[in-house]
């Protein structure tokens, strides 16, 4: 069986996807500033900015411990949509861990799914709705799959199919969020969200496996 994921290997996980975030503020805020309000790069830098400093200030007990802090430090920095739902995406990943005393590929599986049933709780997204779930519907399914070949080979699948699934935003009519009120003319651009999402599942993939 392969090694239980510690706190350190969670932190280097949120750290890692903070710089990629960074590193893509301008390809973010472009891809919202064709079908939304151009302020998901700098939303998801700010967040995820205020996420690290949070890990370099603070020792946790434990990866719900950190999660938590992690999802409540979201909602209050980020705003917008993506606020609110990375924040619940990562208080839900944070409770599925709560008294699990090693995470292995079943526990990150299940943690993941918990996450993003908060997602879906929270925006009432549906499949190709052209949201962040296009994104993590398809990872999660994959994850599953490949769960048997163990953590680092179900990460990979489930970034993959993530970056599968954020290429067809483009070609869906965006039915949630801000996009929605573009109807057709939402048609053609590759979803914000779903990429930054990708983005979380490649940075994952790089950093727990
Ligand atoms: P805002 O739309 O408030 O400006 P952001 O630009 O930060 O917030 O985030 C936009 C992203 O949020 C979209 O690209 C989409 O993936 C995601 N999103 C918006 N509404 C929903 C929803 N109801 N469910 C899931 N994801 C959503
Ligand atoms: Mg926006």
């Amino acid at each position: 069986m392969a090694e239980a994921l510690t706190l350190d290997a969670f932190a280097r996980w949120l750290k890692q996807f903070a710089e990629t975030v960074h590193d893509n503020v301008g390809l973010l805020t472009d891809l919202d500033s064709a079908i939304g309000d151009a302020d998901h790069g700098t939303n998801m830098d700010r967040g995820f900015k205020a996420v690290v400093s949070v890990l370099d200030g603070n020792g946790f007990e434990s990866p719900d411990a950190l999660f938590k802090k992690v999802g409540m430090t979201l909602v209050s920095t980020v705003g917008g949509a993506s606020g609110p739902l990375y924040g619940t995406f990562f208080l839900r990943f944070g409770s599925a861990l709560q008294g699990v005393e090693a995470v292995g590929t079943q526990e990150l599986g299940k943690a993941l799914r918990a996450g993003v049933e908060g997602i879906v709780t929270r925006g009432k997204a549906e499949l190709e709705d052209k949201t962040m779930y296009d994104a993590w519907a398809p990872a999660l399914e994959a994850f599953d799959r490949a769960a048997p070949e163990g953590t680092a080979a179900a990460l990979a699948a489930a970034a993959t199919a993530a970056g599968e699934g954020r290429d067809a935003t483009t070609d869906m009519l965006a039915r949630k969020g801000r996009a929605s009120y573009l109807g057709e003319r939402s048609i053609g651009h590759q979803d914000p969200g779903a990429t930054s999402a990708t983005m979380l599942l490649e940075s994952a993939a790089a950093t727990l496996a």
